[in-house]
């Protein structure tokens, strides 16, 4: 066992523009923030493991309307809901993730069904259903994920070719994907990403966020990494496993490789958005090339914030 445990989440970047952001906003995404911070740093705390601690933090940021992910997921272009977790634990690499999914409540705990059920990593669209009935998921109807900010987001696309971003700091777009990193008392890492995608997306577009290795990563020789932004660039830049490459053949730091990936890399290649990563011996990094990125970090070395902007 060691001593230091920490985990960072995050709830998309981008953000809403810093003027267009009211006090009461602000304090319920920092309210929502804060108790899946608490929830998944009490399981630490009391020597859980880190694959239970990114679960039960990313599930309650999943039952939040606040974010782009389960009850707040947005609208595809046929008006329904279409959500892609992930989950990954770094001592043996383990994974699971769901994507293109319809109705469940909780995609994470599906995803970490596939890895712990299932013999495989990855499934999709009416398959990845059919497993989640047979592993007594609840399915929810539509009304549960309405929201009626979405459904204008939707409506203001609907129709036309574009989809969008739902941090896109080019309008009045918020929310976003997401995510928990944490490094546990065995000196195991994990990581979750959940996400309802890009507003008016269609031919069952897929983002980053399920794809392990672009959107998600674990690994306990490095670190464990969640990112949130063009979910395109993320995967072209194969960024959660970027960053681990770099400590891992580069032996840079956390926060060198966080840092060269979100600052250099996915920048580079004309992407926008941030991560948030620990590794095995509980730093945390959380770099973003957006105006923020809602996110919160707790370690047992008795550092504990919830920021949205640049400091
Ligand atoms: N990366 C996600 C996607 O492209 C979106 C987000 O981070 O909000 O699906």
């Amino acid at each position: 066992m060691q001593n230091n445990f920490s985990l960072a989440i995050h709830g998309g970047a981008g953000t809403l523009l810093k003027g267009q952001m009211t006090p009461e906003k602000e304090a319920a995404y920092k309210n929502a923030l804060q108790v899946a911070l608490d929830t998944g740093y009490s399981i630490l705390e009391q020597k859980g493991t880190s694959l239970d601690a990114v679960e039960a933090a990313v599930k309650i940021l999943e039952d939040s309307p606040l974010f782009n992910a389960g009850k707040g997921s947005v609208f595809t272009a046929e008006g329904t809901h279409e959500m892609d977790a992930a989950i990954m634990e770094g001592k043996e690499l383990k994974a699971g993730a769901v994507s293109l999914i319809t109705g469940i409540k909780n995609p994470v705990r599906l995803a970490r069904d596939v890895m712990e059920k299932s013999e495989h990593v990855f499934l999709a669209g009416t398959g990845a259903m059919e497993f989640a009935k047979e592993h007594h998921h609840d399915i929810l109807s539509s009304d549960y994920f309405y929201d009626e900010l979405r459904y204008q987001q939707w409506q203001a696309l609907k129709g036309s070719d574009s989809f969008q971003l739902d941090h896109s700091a080019k309008k009045d777009s918020k929310f976003g994907t997401v995510g928990a990193v944490a490094c546990d008392v065995f000196g195991t890492v994990a990581a979750a990403t959940s996400t309802g995608g890009m507003t008016n997306k269609k031919w069952g577009r897929v983002g980053d966020s399920p794809m392990i290795g672009s959107g998600n990563y674990a690994n306990n020789k490095t670190c464990a990494v969640s990112c949130t932004g063009s979910g395109e660039f993320f995967i072209r830049g194969v960024v959660a496993y970027d960053v681990s490459c770099l400590m891992e053949y580069k032996e840079m730091s956390l926060s060198e490789a966080a840092s060269e990936v979100i600052m250099h890399r996915v920048l580079k290649l004309g992407g926008d958005g941030g991560l948030i990563a620990v590794d095995a011996q509980g730093n945390i990094a959380m770099p973003f090339n957006t105006e923020g990125m809602y996110r919160g970090l707790k370690t047992s070395t008795g550092e504990s914030k919830i920021s949205i902007y640049k400091e």
